[in-house]
């Protein structure tokens, strides 16, 4: 039988950006319904799914708030001591290295760990109702509530809707709002690999030509590979047995780690990158990458995801605490600027970052060369990139908050929240 269901919150969407909310509305007297696909015992257990999470500094921070650092085996936290950007067969690399006050710039967690912390703080909130097996089929609001019809044809009712269900996401598109998507024709695939030689707990990004690769340290002489191609090639290589594969990685890292060999399965993800037009509608708002979907390689989706989960959470309970309307426009309006400031401008870098880095044609090359020498040399430009890197701060950094603000002015048409 249809069953109909009210509650105060509904979150579309069990992935770490929505975990992460309802946990960043514990104790408000809040009655959450988490509406997630996948079944209860997937959330509890998800298996390796070859994603090692660089987590900025700000980012540990706030898992730490929300009681999810704690629940890491502190053995599956790798420190980010330093990166290294490469272009082509050049030896040079510009270098990011922390400031002052930490000894590293980040952390790197596997992704299924992640999903598996936020789940348990959230499994036994006495506000939460898991509905598991379930996705959103409709949505609509009005000026009281969002109403959601979920795929068996049960309704839910709620002051507040929200969409945490992928970059993909369809409760934001069964709302109407655009996002901006770029495909950008390649495939990334994620492995973990065992060294010859050792990695220095330094991050490797390296542009090469006809090939993007990434090596992210992790405990002891392991790391995890990040290699961009083309879809066909990727395909190629799914199908080498380990010997062949272990060769080719070898070759494609010029042999610079000595020997490599294949401890994990290996992931492919098609590379899209989604930004929502709005973050905010009438009862309604996106979060994780619902809102921001990042290309992943300057490593900020649930970097903003996180921040953008927890700064509603601060909103919403602040309303809460002036016993205003916690669902209203006068709190989604300014959170949703506040969270476009802080992401879009990155989000438009790493975009071009990406274009230009995939782009081998010899101008292509030699402005990839200026840039990292640049970068080394100019010490605005290294802070800024550390800055961008480690994340120390909740506040959007001065230039993304004066370009973020340039851009919302350009930026044409609606309010957030009609
Ligand atoms: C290869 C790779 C490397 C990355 N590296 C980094 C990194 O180093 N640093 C970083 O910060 N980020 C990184 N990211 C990005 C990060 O993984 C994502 O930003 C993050 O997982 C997004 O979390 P989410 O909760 O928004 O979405 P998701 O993880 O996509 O979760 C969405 C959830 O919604 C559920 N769902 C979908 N549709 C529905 C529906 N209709 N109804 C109900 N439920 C639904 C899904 O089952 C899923 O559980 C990387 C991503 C990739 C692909």
């Amino acid at each position: 039988m249809v069953k109909s269901m009210h509650f105060d919150v509904a979150i579309a969407g069990a992935g770490p950006a929505g975990l992460s909310l309802a946990r960043a509305l514990a104790g408000l007297d809040l009655r959450i319904a988490l509406i997630e696909r996948l079944p209860a015992a997937q959330l509890a257990d998800p298996p390796f799914d070859g994603r090692e999470i660089a987590l900025t500094q700000l980012s540990a921070r706030l898992m730490r708030e929300l009681g999810q650092w704690q629940q890491v085996d502190p053995a599956e936290i790798s420190p980010l001591r330093r990166a290294r950007v490469l272009n082509g067969p050049s030896p040079f690399a510009m270098v990011v290295e922390p400031d002052a006050r930490h000894e590293e710039l980040g952390f790197l967690v596997p992704n299924y760990l992640i999903r598996r912390a936020a789940f348990a703080v959230v499994k036994d909130m006495p506000e939460v109702t898991l509905l598991d097996g379930r996705s959103v089929r409709h949505i609509r609001t009005d000026a009281d509530n969002a109403t959601l019809t979920l795929d068996n044809g049960d309704t839910i009712t709620a002051q507040l809707a929200i969409a945490a269900d992928s970059r993909f996401s369809e409760t934001r598109r069964a709302m109407g709002i655009a996002a901006d998507m770029r495909d950008f024709g390649r495939t990334m695939m994620v492995y973990r690999m065992e060294l010859e030689r050792p990695h220095e707990n330094t991050a490797w990004e390296w542009f090469g030509y006809g090939q993007t690769l990434a090596l992210l340290p992790l405990a002891g002489q392991r790391a995890s590979v990040v290699l961009t191609l083309p879809h066909h090639q990727i395909e190629t290589l799914l199908a080498l047995d380990d010997a062949a594969f272990n060769s080719d990685m070898a070759r494609r890292f010029d042999h610079r780690l000595g020997a490599m060999r294949l401890v994990s399965t290996r992931h492919p993800y098609p590379l899209v990158a989604v930004y929502a037009e709005r973050f905010a509608a009438r009862r309604f708002a996106c979060v994780g990458d619902a809102a921001v979907g990042m290309h992943p390689v300057t490593a900020h989706g649930f970097n903003f995801g996180l921040r953008g989960a927890w700064t509603l959470g601060r909103e919403i309970a602040a309303a809460r605490q002036r016993g205003a309307d916690f669902a209203g426009g006068a709190v989604l309006e300014p959170w949703a600027q506040e969270h476009r400031i802080a992401t879009r401008p990155l989000y438009l870098a790493t975009n071009a970052i990406a274009r230009v880095y995939c782009d081998d044609s010899p101008p292509a090359r030699l402005v990839r060369n200026i840039a990292l020498r640049s970068g080394q040399q100019l010490a605005p430009i290294r802070h800024a990139l550390t800055a961008a890197v480690s994340g120390t701060s909740e506040r959007p950094p001065l230039l993304s908050r004066v370009a973020g603000t340039a851009l919302a002015a350009l930026r044409p048409r609606h309010r957030e929240s009609a």
